[in-house]
């Protein structure tokens, strides 16, 4: 990672040199052998520009191995609860991004962070509430959890799933809550070692009679199968369930899938990490999956319009996009930022992703 002066971090801080801002990182809790929470300091200018819901999450930009990456880390905090930002990463293994911030961030340094975003959030019902979280899926759901607690009087139940015991993260502020609130919160642990994975029937028994519940599910891919599974043999309708991906859903748009008909396409000229590289899109081909059967390696993470983690900038020539979710604003529209996942160019257009 780069080490940034204040001076250069202020100059870095404005709309014009794209989506990402330079915060200091104020604080680094270890939370639990394989998870840490990241606190950021957020100046006064960027205060709006930082507000966020619970449930929402940053985009990071990271140099690990010569490699930028961008990761998505949800908010674990809660607006007008707790007084920073904080996200919380866990260990992937292998993983690039994830080791890098558990082993490498600390006090003091910059990171390069896009503003909060997604769609992920607490909605205004007074129905129960169900979350159900599968270890660093807790993300999200705790600041929803901590928002619900404090503005609603919903009846609120956790189903969080764990490896082990050693494993739960927010394990002593959630027992807080817990005492806090034992009339109309619930906490249930699943330990993988000790109950077994959860299966479909386990989740439609911890819904119970709580079948006009608003669900939220947020943990790994075997984890959110089932409970999707259980939630669809309840017949619970598609309003009621709100789902976080931490996984870049698989597409044909990816690297190394079937050769594309270029014949009609567009001629885009790629700028990425200092290179130029012209690529062809066929006939309504995201620039995002053009670059990627390219070769090349542009950031991404949702593909879906609402994490913004793929932003570039139109320098020349116009590009249309399928749509937006949230992932962009219109001051960025105005700057000439679009989501490549989405963005389909008209004739000949130049790109350039952020330096
Ligand atoms: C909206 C959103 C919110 C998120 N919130 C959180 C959060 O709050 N907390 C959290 O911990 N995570 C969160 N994530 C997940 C996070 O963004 C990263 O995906 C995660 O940290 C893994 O990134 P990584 O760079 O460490 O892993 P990567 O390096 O991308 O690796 C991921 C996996 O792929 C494998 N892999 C890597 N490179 C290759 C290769 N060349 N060939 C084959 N396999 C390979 C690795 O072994 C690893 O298992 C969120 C994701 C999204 C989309």
């Amino acid at each position: 990672m780069s080490a940034m002066s204040a001076e250069d971090a202020a100059a870095s801080n404005s709309e014009a040199n794209g989506p990402y801002y330079s915060l200091r990182v104020a604080e680094v809790i270890d939370e639990t052998a394989d998870a840490r929470s990241i606190v950021l300091e957020i100046p006064a200018e960027l205060t709006e520009r930082f507000a966020y819901e619970s449930g929402q999450f940053l985009s990071f930009r990271v140099e690990v191995a010569g490699h930028r990456l961008v990761r998505c880390y949800s908010l674990a905090s809660a607006p007008g609860i707790d007084s920073a930002h904080k996200v919380t990463i866990k260990r992937v293994v292998d993983g690039r991004a994830s080791n890098w911030m558990n082993d490498v961030v600390s006090v003091g340094d910059s990171l390069e962070v896009m503003p909060p975003s997604g769609v992920f959030i607490l909605h205004k019902r007074d129905t129960p509430l169900m979350l159900l979280s599968g270890g660093s899926g807790i993300t999200p759901c705790i600041s929803i959890l901590k928002t619900a607690l404090e503005t609603t009087s919903r009846p609120i139940k956790l189903l969080y799933a764990n490896r082990d015991d050693r494993s739960i993260i927010f394990k002593d502020e959630l027992n807080k809550m817990l005492s806090a609130h034992s009339d109309r919160l619930e906490i249930v642990h699943r330990l993988d070692d000790v109950h077994g994975f959860c299966n479909a029937a386990l989740i439609v028994q911890e819904i119970g009679p709580r079948r006009d519940a608003d669900f939220y599910i947020c943990g790994p891919g075997p984890f959110m199968d089932v409970v999707e599974a259980g939630l669809e043999g309840l017949g619970i309708s598609a309003d009621q369930i709100h789902i976080e991906r931490f996984e870049s859903p698989d597409t044909p748009s990816a690297t190394g899938s079937a050769p594309i008909d270029e014949k009609d396409g567009q001629t885009i000229t790629i700028s990425l990490d200092g290179t130029e590289t012209e690529v062809v899109a066929a006939e309504g081909e995201t620039i995002l999956a053009a670059a990627r059967r390219a070769g090349l390696e542009p950031p991404f993470a949702c593909e879906e319009a609402y994490c913004g983690c793929c932003m570039a900038k139109v320098v020349e020539g116009e590009v249309e996009m399928q749509m937006n979710d949230g992932g962009i604003d219109q001051r960025q529209i105005d700057h000439g930022w679009i989501l490549t996942c989405q963005g389909i160019a008209k004739g000949k257009v130049r790109i350039e992703y952020p330096d």
